[in-house]
């Protein structure tokens, strides 16, 4: 759907929805909305980013289709969020990509990586085949990882920071005269957003269908998001062992980094798999399936770089170690290149607009 289209149709859903106002209690988007008197594309693209694709005020509205008025919320909100992020995108440009996902493309880019992270061994005259008793390092040499990941690291945190920057910027001025409440908004949006509070937490779960509600979407959720966060700290301790400490790897599997990478990729396996068959099983009506390709080829590449990283655990000391080595680099790095061109940015998106939510209320 065109940027006009969106917006046309954005407005119409939410201005019917300002009259009514059937749904004020199910979540912030509505008592964010009632807010304002009309729709800009901003405040479409805030109250998009504010809304957690629960489904509840599609089985609730009197006015969905095949209603004359044809609300659908959750799914107009849906393909609005997708085009703020294409919009917010640094650099502009690349706001494409968010278009074109899908798992092949994901596994072909994670399977080019892989190929190149063989050829770094083979350039640096490692022995890709051979045993090394766990030593990443006598794979693909420690300045070449350091060098490779942590170049496209920091570019994908600059250009996720520059549209999620854009995006609250543009958010928090609407509407004018509001006075903003500026004290611990911060701190209260990342609590919401890392407790899940408006994914039902409290009541009722998130809907699957009509009269149908499972905990599974907001389990899921919780998974990837603490196993994500536990993976960061196992490589972000490793790097201390390594460059503050001189500790060199490989380390013991009673280890620090060992234990939070072990326990970070088992959950986000557990929660790849759940999201991926909540979505599977969900009402198609609840979401865009445009976006398909963009929701699944993240699931795929996190499950691909925590299956192989799990096994990479399990094979250190076997003589597959160095090419398993190379397929998981791959990975990682498909997954770093695509972060802020894919689905993870939804987590950063959310967190800001919550944070202009709690300035308000
Ligand atoms: S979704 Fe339907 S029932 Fe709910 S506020 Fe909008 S128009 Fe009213
Ligand atoms: S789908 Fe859920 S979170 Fe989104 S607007 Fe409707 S009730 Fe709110």
């Amino acid at each position: 759907m065109r940027l006009d289209e969106l917006t046309a149709n954005g407005t119409h859903t939410l201005t019917v929805c300002n009259a009514c106002r059937y749904c004020e209690q199910y979540c912030p988007v509505f008592p964010a909305m009632e807010e304002r008197t009309s729709f800009a594309r901003v405040d479409l693209a805030y109250l998009a980013n504010l809304c957690h694709n629960c489904g509840e005020c599609l089985y609730a509205c009197q006015y969905a289709p095949p209603h004359e008025f044809g609300i659908n919320v959750p799914r107009t909100l849906a393909e609005i969020r997708l085009a703020s992020y294409e919009e917010y995108a640094w650099p502009r440009p690349l706001g494409i990509v968010f278009r074109d996902h899908s798992v092949i493309a994901a596994l072909v880019l994670a399977a080019a990586f892989s190929a190149l992270m063989l050829l770094v061994a083979r350039l640096t005259d490692q022995p890709a085949r051979a045993p090394s008793g766990g030593d990443f390092y006598a794979i693909v040499p420690h300045g070449a990882m350091v060098a490779i990941f942590g170049a496209v690291f920091a570019f994908a945190v600059i250009a996720i920071a520059i549209g999620v920057t854009r995006f609250r910027r543009d958010a928090s001025g609407r509407p004018e005269g509001l006075q903003p409440r500026t004290t611990g908004a911060a701190w209260r949006a990342l609590r919401d957003a890392v407790t899940l509070r408006h994914l039902h937490a409290a009541g009722a779960d998130c809907v699957t269908g009509e009269e149908e509600r499972r905990p599974w979407r907001r389990w899921s959720h919780h998974l990837v998001l603490w196993g994500f966060l536990l993976c960061f700290a196992s490589t972000s301790v490793a790097a201390v062992y390594h460059s503050v400490l001189g500790w060199i790897a490989p380390y013991a599997y009673t280890s620090v980094p060992v234990v939070l990478g072990s326990v970070g990729g088992v959950a986000l396996l557990a929660g790849c798999a759940g999201l991926w068959m909540v979505r599977a099983r969900r009402d198609a009506a609840l979401g865009d399936p445009a976006q398909n390709g963009l929701d699944r080829s993240f699931i795929a590449l996190l499950f691909v770089t925590s299956l192989t990283g799990l096994a990479l655990l399990v094979l250190r000391e076997s003589a597959v170690m160095g090419r398993l080595l190379a397929v998981h680099l791959g990975s990682v790095l498909a997954l770093f290149v695509t972060l802020p061109y894919g689905k993870f940015v939804h987590g950063f998106y959310r967190i800001a607009a919550l944070w202009v939510y709690e300035r308000r209320t």
